[in-house]
């Protein structure tokens, strides 16, 4: 791997205010590809902002997953099956570089006590800010996507 590949602090304005708590590497799929929408960067702040406040302390979002190309869905749907034939993944995934990168899994940490916070209280923190969540996955992590802003051009 290319050191400093995408380590690149991404910028959004959050009430007025310039904040930066993203790196676009943390969007790559595994060959270096990261894509971004906009409303998911503005998404994941508004959540970080609120667990922050709301445990008293930074808590960190980690992005487990988030472009994908249909090579990279092949490869997971091997692993956990198409939803069609009773697996966990999507042929539509939100997830495909068609979708613009509005999708992202998740999991939060508590940065001092490096403590993970719950599926349900992560996932109840971003349904306030994006368009649809799951949090019934059995490793734990948070899908979130802004999927509303499909269609609108
Ligand atoms: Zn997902």
């Amino acid at each position: 791997m290319v050191r400093g590949r995408n380590d690149i602090s991404l910028m959004t304005l959050l009430d007025g205010e310039q904040v930066s708590h993203f790196r676009l590497r943390e969007f790559e799929n595994r060959d270096g590809l990261a894509m971004v929408h906009p409303s998911v960067l503005l998404s994941l702040e508004r959540v970080r902002r609120d667990m922050s406040g709301a445990f008293g302390e930074e808590t960190w979002l980690i992005i487990t997953d988030a472009v994908r190309t249909d090579g990279d869905l092949k490869r997971l749907a091997a692993r956990f099956g198409w939803i069609d034939e009773g697996g966990k993944v999507s042929r539509d995934s939100k997830h495909l570089t068609r979708y613009g990168g509005i999708a992202v899994d998740l999991v939060a940490v508590l940065a001092e006590s490096r403590e993970r916070v719950s599926q349900p209280s992560l996932g109840r923190a971003c349904r306030k800010y994006f368009d649809w969540v799951k949090d019934d996955y059995a490793d734990g992590h948070v899908h979130a996507d802004n999927r509303g802003v499909l269609g609108k051009s």
